[in-house]
């Protein structure tokens, strides 16, 4: 059978997408290649969010002209949110490309693939369609961690974001759907699900719209962590992204109560300046985004915030970059997203607003908030010096292998030695000896009763 290799630009939800294909294509008994010289499929899984990221891909997948000269029966094939976006407008710009397919059309791709392999080229499949976000076929057997797609598409049309273009709008899945993937990964051996939405504090929210039980002071994602946290096995729960406009006290209470729940929020800010979130139609200001961090806070005693930021989003002064510098600052995020802005093409922004912050300045306001995050990172690792913390080991570390590497419940890569049973998906207490603005580092020691 031929083997394929996918390379994945972009989100997580991207990451779970292409896990999900690389199943479906395992099932029908493909076999996966180490990288793009040994496939005979190369699936490129792109990412529009930024024009960065397209371009990376659209770079990579001009350089592999020369492999489909070489090789013209390789399938060389491009999915995902820039598929969805661009269609048969990258195969214009990439004729020696055989396959476009939009983020919809994901469970048709292993037919499609069928029918380069007999020879067709140059397919594009780009409907949009209502089905909700396809279950387990996505996982492997054994796996410690995994995703789990809980909803998709996006309702809030921030000016400078495609994915409500390419995701479509919000339709979450029943909670007993998602709770039976759950049951199904923790008999499998699961550990740890990540539950994934563009704007996952959402979740329900359209549908509880749509039967009349709406109201600002409900939420869906919360029962749905409380069912997911009932399922035995399942020893952690992440999420991504929630969105300040939905953190409600409903939502605060869940995160801050269930115990599985990983104290570690990656809340996007994108800026300090209230002028700022307006024109990008965030739905909330700084002093909203604070005290929704400062409500979770309060409730716990060790908790991480990492979040995204854009710097020179069209108008920004350097006043609104120093409210975005104090803000970030008032918050002590453990780790940030730093995006210089890019025009996305059909945006409202794109449209409305020119791009008028230079670049040199972009760069330069990256570089500060980088320089400050890794000073305060530094700074509050230290914290965890002579402290025991619970590790989710994940395998040996890639640049010393007589380590392994895990992840606290804050999300901190925590390097350590390993005993001589351990099995990646353990749980295991380190106690941290030291540590840098990117690990802790430390031994394993017995678990307290
Ligand atoms: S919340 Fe805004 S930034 Fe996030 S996916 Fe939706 S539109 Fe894009």
């Amino acid at each position: 059978m031929p083997s394929f290799f996918i390379r994945t630009y972009g989100c997580q939800m991207n990451e779970r997408d292409s896990e999900a294909l690389a199943c479906l294509l395992l099932a029908r008994g493909y076999t996966q290649a180490e990288d793009e010289d040994t496939a005979d499929v190369i699936l490129f899984n792109t990412c529009s969010v930024r024009d960065q990221a397209e371009r990376k891909a659209v770079g990579k997948m001009g350089l592999l002209r020369r492999l489909k000269r070489q090789r013209p029966d390789v399938v060389l094939g491009i999915i995902g949110c820039m598929a969805q976006n661009r269609g048969q407008g990258l195969l214009d710009e990439l004729p020696h490309v055989d396959l476009v397919v939009g983020t919809d059309c994901l469970p048709q791709i292993p037919d499609l693939i069928e029918e380069c392999l007999r020879g067709t080229q140059g397919l594009v499949a780009t409907e949009t369609s209502d089905l909700l976000p396809v279950g387990l076929s996505g996982h492997r057997e054994g796996q410690k961690s995994a995703f789990v797609s809980v909803m998709r598409g996006c309702n809030q049309f921030c000016s400078y974001c495609i994915v409500p273009y390419t995701r479509g709008r919000e339709k979450s899945r029943p909670i007993a759907d998602v709770v039976a993937e759950v049951e199904r990964l923790a008999a499998s051996g699961t550990r740890e699900v990540c539950l994934l939405g563009q704007n996952i504090t959402a979740y329900g929210l359209a549908e509880a719209r749509q039967d009349g039980s709406y109201s600002p002071e409900i939420s869906p994602f919360a029962d749905l962590l409380r069912a997911v946290h009932a399922v035995p096995g399942i020893d952690r729960i992440r999420f991504t992204s929630p969105h300040v406009r939905f953190m409600n006290d409903a939502f605060v209470e869940a995160v801050t109560s269930l115990p599985k729940v990983c104290k570690s929020f990656h809340i996007p800010m994108q800026s300090g300046s209230d002028r700022i979130l307006k024109l990008m139609h965030r739905g909330y200001t700084a002093p909203e985004y604070l005290d929704r961090v400062s409500r979770i806070r309060e409730r716990l005693e060790d908790v991480a915030f990492s979040t995204d930021v854009i710097v020179g989003f069209p108008t920004e002064t350097a006043e609104d970059f120093a409210a975005t510098r104090e803000l970030m600052d008032a918050v002590g995020f453990d780790m940030a997203y730093i995006f210089r802005y890019s025009v996305r093409t059909g945006t409202h922004a794109a449209e409305k607003l020119a791009d008028d912050v230079p670049e040199e300045v972009k760069m330069e306001r990256n570089q500060l908030l980088l320089a400050d995050l890794d000073r305060r990172v530094e700074a509050s690792n230290r914290r965890y010096v002579g402290r025991a913390v619970t590790v989710l080991a994940e395998g040996p570390s890639k640049r010393n292998p007589r380590r392994w590497s895990g992840r606290s419940d804050t999300n901190k890569v925590v390097l350590f030695t390993p005993s001589a049973d351990l099995e990646p998906g353990d749980l295991v207490t380190v106690k941290v000896e030291r540590t840098t603005s990117h690990s802790l580092f430390g031994e394993i020691v017995p678990t307290a009763e």
